[in-house]
């Protein structure tokens, strides 16, 4: 299986665990983005409850992402083929309560 992995700034996600992400799949925005700032990761949700559950089992792979930024070098038929994706945000910390705070740094149009 293919698995992808996704470094992320974004710690007050409840799917970062140390820095990555640990969600299982995630969604990208950003249908006719020519920017990393014009995605998002739609799958941002705040909190802590998820990382504290897999600190104790491990894992950071993730398995699929299904983006709807098309016009992205990476992206086939909605869904990303990078093997190492980096998704960081506008905010830092607690600051981070939206969706629309977070992009993808790997976004490449
Ligand atoms: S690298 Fe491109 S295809 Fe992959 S998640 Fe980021 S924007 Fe989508």
């Amino acid at each position: 299986m293919f698995t992808q992995k996704i470094g992320c700034s974004v710690t007050d996600c409840s799917y970062n665990n140390a820095s990555y992400c640990i969600a299982g799949q995630i969604k990208v925005g950003g249908a006719n983005a020519h920017a990393p700032d014009s995605t998002n990761c739609e799958s941002f949700t705040k909190g802590n409850f998820m990382s504290s559950i897999t600190n104790a089992v491990g894992g950071n792979s993730v398995t699929s992402i299904d983006c709807d930024a098309t016009t992205c070098q990476h992206n086939f038929k909605h869904m990303c083929n990078l093997s190492n994706v980096q998704v960081n945000s506008s905010c830092q910390g607690s600051e981070c309560a939206a969706v629309a705070q977070t992009f993808c740094a790997s976004f490449v149009e």
